[in-house]
């Protein structure tokens, strides 16, 4: 139990320290790297460092996007929010990776759902970290099933995927900081979803086979 309490600590001042941060360094990241693209097309024999400058800027840029692309710390605003609407646009946030990995994604919504209270944008940094994940976790291409339904007072989305799966003994490390098997992984994107949905009164379940696929199920109270 001393563990879990430690764990959960842990989470939530990474997670402020992570909003703040990414809040505070995207602007003059931005504009730096906008210098150094300037100056990478002058004609001079330093280019090389350039080129080194703007992919470690990229990584950067990239690592900030993992944590909160769209959030601002602290300015939380709960609304009422159609869950299909969001879904449809964090699909089309996913189609150039899926195309990169071959990779279909297909779509199931209930029809009529109610209206989701919850803050939209943190919402969809959720979904598309899990169907990022889906996507990459099969680099030989698949389908990836994106449900949205609702479960009695519960919304339930769930992405399902046929990718290489995850082993039981590392179903514990998910959701830790910087725990990732991918060579351009960040291993924030599992830690920020968890957080964000425990924000929101929900949970997030995994069911995953080796060699046959994992799904992941999120569900958030309604009403
Ligand atoms: P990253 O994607 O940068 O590695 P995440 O926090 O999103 O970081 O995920 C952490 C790790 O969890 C991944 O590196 C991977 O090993 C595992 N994982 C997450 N989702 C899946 C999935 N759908 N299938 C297989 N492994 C997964
Ligand atoms: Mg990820």
């Amino acid at each position: 139990a001393e563990e879990m309490i430690r764990k959960s600590e842990m989470l939530s001042i990474v997670g402020q320290m992570a909003a703040g941060v990414a809040h505070e360094i995207r602007n003059p990241l931005t504009s730096l790297k906008g210098f150094v693209q300037l100056l990478s097309r002058q004609p001079r024999d330093n280019k090389e460092y350039y080129r080194i400058m703007l992919a470690e800027l990229n990584r950067i840029e990239f690592i900030i996007s993992e944590f909160l692309v769209l959030a601002k710390p602290h300015v939380v605003i709960q609304r009422e929010h159609e869950i299909k609407q969001l879904l449809e646009h964090i699909v089309i946030l996913a189609e150039t990776n899926a195309i990169m990995y071959n990779v279909e994604i297909e779509t199931h919504y209930e029809q009529g759902m109610p209206l989701v209270p919850c803050e939209e944008n943190q919402l969809k940094q959720v979904f598309l970290n899990l169907l990022k994940n889906a996507i990459e976790a099969m680099p030989g291409g698949g389908k990836v099933t994106v449900t949205a339904k609702m479960e009695g007072q519960m919304l339930l989305v769930a992405f399902a995927d046929q990718g290489c799966g995850i082993p039981e003994e590392r179903l514990g490390k998910l959701g830790e900081p910087f725990f990732t098997t991918k060579d351009k992984g960040t291993g924030l994107g599992l830690m920020v979803s968890y957080k964000i949905i425990a924000t929101h009164g929900g949970t997030i379940r995994v069911r995953s086979k080796e060699g046959e696929g994992t799904t992941f199920e999120v569900r958030i109270p309604v009403g």
